[in-house]
């Protein structure tokens, strides 16, 4: 048997109307209200998931003054692939990155060494300038949003804090069906910052690792001048390998930024921040997934969850009174009601891969009852509206 074409996360995007791209905005993704849907979800779900571990949402602005880079050390090595304008003759920076900011955050107060860690998350919008020639869809833009989180940390808490991240990126690919892998980076040769300070951080990092039980590899001298790091690649469902999230631990932007902490013994002291994303570029992530699903998403991130097939035009009536008991519900339909034959409406639904179909005729409305087909075209027997919408929530709630 022949294997079935695979397609393009663009292709798929727009048969699926998900999002689209325009000449106007080249690399910035324009969502459509079904790709926005994929979007929040699983935003909400993060969000959800990281008020539980203890962090902070904060937001900050999108443009600031170019000189905040050029303190926190960016500009340097980053400004080509930075948008700078200028505004009333000052130079300013659409944001790479949002760590400047945050660090801007923690400075607000005195803190003391009790209050850390500290852990800031933020879905901040961020610009990197990439050559037009090489963007590509949702894999290479140059505007989009990390699920970014800095953590500002002691430096004797470096190894509990990187063990519960890693457990934390563990438990949350395994809920979307993924088995990540972990590579440690290790100092360059242009490190910079104290060597004692690596050597205990690098093996703090290994012994978290070795804590949390994972099998890992060691990508020698490839970590960032400013700190080692953890890699965390995933494999699709074609066995591709990506790269998304990183553990990056930092001791220059702290000491570039001024950033200090009350010690117990009453003198200051420079925090450590943990850089880190777990999903990586939403846009990026949303990209791979689609791919990887070939626009059959799981139930809970499906745009459509259920199709309302109405036989013929006298049960379109009866199929909005469906669509309003699975939107009371939380459950999210579409009334197929287009002119047309019941089988080309299925086939409409089946090709926009929506996991539920119900059809109302006649019989299930006297019976209050729905018919469901699965979109893989399995014909499932027909049962009660609150029975079905029941387990389609089970469904959303255990993510699958
Ligand atoms: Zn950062």
């Amino acid at each position: 048997m022949d294997k079935p074409q695979l397609k393009d996360h663009r292709q798929i995007g727009q048969e699926l109307d998900l999002f689209s791209f325009h000449d106007v905005a080249p690399g910035a993704v324009f969502w459509h209200s079904k790709g926005w849907i994929i979007y929040k979800v699983l935003q909400n779900f993060l969000i959800e998931r990281l008020a539980k571990e203890g962090y902070q949402e904060i937001s900050t602005p999108v443009m600031v003054k170019s000189e905040l880079f050029k303190k926190s050390g960016h500009w340097d090595f980053y400004s080509e692939n930075m948008f700078n304008l200028t505004v009333e003759k000052e130079s300013y920076s659409l944001k790479p990155m949002n760590c400047p900011e945050a660090s801007l955050i923690f400075s607000t107060k005195i803190r003391s060494y009790q209050d850390l860690p500290l852990r800031f998350s933020e879905f901040g919008v961020l610009h990197r300038n990439e050559l037009s020639g090489v963007l590509g869809g949702l894999f290479r833009v140059r505007q989009f949003a990390i699920d970014d989180a800095h953590h500002f940390i002691r430096p004797d808490q470096i190894q509990d804090e990187i063990h519960r991240l890693i457990v934390l990126v563990i438990e949350f690919y395994k809920s979307l069906g993924f088995k990540p892998e972990f590579y440690l980076s290790t100092k360059p040769d242009k490190a910079m910052g104290d060597p004692k300070l690596w050597e205990e951080a690098e093996k703090d990092l290994e012994e978290a690792l070795k804590k949390a039980k994972v099998k890992y590899g060691t990508k020698e001298k490839d970590g960032a001048f400013y700190g080692p790091k953890i890699d965390i690649h995933i494999k699709d469902s074609q066995k591709r390998d990506w790269q998304l999230a990183t553990i990056q631990l930092d001791f220059q932007i702290p000491e570039k930024m001024g950033l200090s902490y009350i010690d117990s013994d009453g003198k200051e002291k420079r925090p450590v921040i943990v850089h880190r994303a777990i999903l990586g570029s939403l846009e990026r992530f949303i990209g791979i997934l689609t791919e990887h699903y070939q626009g059959a998403f799981p139930v809970w991130l499906s745009p459509v969850q259920v199709a309302i097939i109405p036989i013929s035009e006298k049960h379109v009536e009866h199929s909005k009174k469906v669509l309003e008991e699975l939107s009371r519900n939380g459950v999210r339909g579409e009334i197929y009601d287009k002119n047309g034959t019941m089988q080309l409406k299925i086939r409409e639904a089946t090709l926009q891969k929506v996991p539920y179909l119900v059809i109302i005729g006649d019989r299930e409305i006297e019976n209050s009852k729905v018919s469901v087909r699965t979109r893989d075209g399995q014909n499932l027997e027909s049962e009660m509206l609150s029975d079905f919408i029941k387990r389609v929530k089970e469904s959303i709630d255990k993510k699958i």
